[in-house]
């Protein structure tokens, strides 16, 4: 085998808290991550020559793409002598959303050259490997319903979430995630999502307890030039989603529907004013 293609889910934060910052200026999160359906495609090709070349939609395909990244830091890590590779991502999880589109991505290089070159390694080692690329690559190794901590790498495994349609729509701008972390006073946070309380509804498969508890602190510290984020929100409400909420450092908005033709309307309608409006849903 010289090639595979992996589907490169999006993910989106049913529950996002900042506990703390901590010495090394990282923070430790605790989050209830969703896959969802919307993905990018990612082809990984052994090549003759030694060179890593990756096309990637409009998004540069040299050292800063994250799939790149993740391409030298597997050779780096397990030792295996730097493969020629071709590296093609055809690029639908919009950019800069909050959505983990390039963490994605990084992820399935991952899991792609661990199926092409087969290194005797755990699943746990490539987590490993993906937490040096970037803090959400462990949890898109994984995929799934988990409750991420730490900055990423502590990853536990939960019951799968009630099926909810989702409706994605992200507005004409994108956030940087350092410029909202850097908003974030982790003591200060008053209103804090319940965490426990929700892991309790997903054992329980309690749909009416997730949608109660669906909550990201990175929406109270928003700036309020952005504030469209909370009017596609409060539209997602109105057209009948059971939770909405901001995915990440933003900017997208997810809203969750027990209904597929209500999640279908809705999606009709926030299309027409939002270009990045996707209907998805949790896998
Ligand atoms: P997160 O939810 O993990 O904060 P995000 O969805 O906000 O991520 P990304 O779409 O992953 O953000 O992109 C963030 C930055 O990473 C962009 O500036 C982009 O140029 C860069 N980047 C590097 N590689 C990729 C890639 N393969 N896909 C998307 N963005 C990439």
């Amino acid at each position: 085998m010289t090639g595979v293609t992996l589907p490169a889910y999006a993910k989106l934060n049913l529950t996002l808290d900042v506990l703390r910052r901590r010495n090394d200026g990282y923070h430790d999160l605790a989050s209830v991550m969703q896959t969802v359906s919307l993905h990018d495609d990612v082809s990984v090709a052994l090549t003759e020559d030694g060179g890593i070349v990756c096309r990637c939609g409009d998004i540069p395909g040299d050292e800063s793409n994250l799939a790149v990244r993740a391409a030298r830091a597997f050779f780096v890590k397990t030792g295996i002598p730097p493969r020629g590779l071709y590296i093609d991502v055809v690029k639908r999880i919009p950019v800069g959303a909050g959505l983990a589109g390039g963490s994605a991505d990084a992820a399935a290089v991952l899991r792609g050259l661990r199926a092409l070159l087969r290194p005797e390694i755990s699943r746990s080692e490539l987590e490993r490997i993906a937490a040096v690329v970037g803090s959400d690559v462990p949890y898109c190794i994984r995929g799934g319903t988990v409750l991420s901590e730490g900055r990423g790498e502590c990853l536990t495994p939960l019951p799968g979430a009630p099926r909810f349609c989702v409706v994605l729509c992200k507005p004409a701008f994108s956030l940087s995630t350092p410029m909202m972390f850097s908003r974030i006073r982790a003591e200060e946070l008053s209103r804090r999502p319940d965490t426990a309380g929700m892991l309790d509804a997903l054992r329980r498969g309690d749909r009416a307890g997730v949608a109660a508890r669906v909550r990201n602190v990175f929406e109270d510290v928003l700036p309020p030039e952005y504030a469209e984020v909370f009017a596609i929100r409060d539209r997602l409400l109105k057209l009948g989603a059971e939770a909405a909420a901001m995915s990440g450092s933003g900017p997208t908005v997810f809203g969750l529907f027990g209904d597929d033709m209500a999640a279908g309307s809705a999606y009709m309608e926030l299309k027409s004013a939002y270009a990045q409006t996707f209907l998805t849903r949790f896998v």
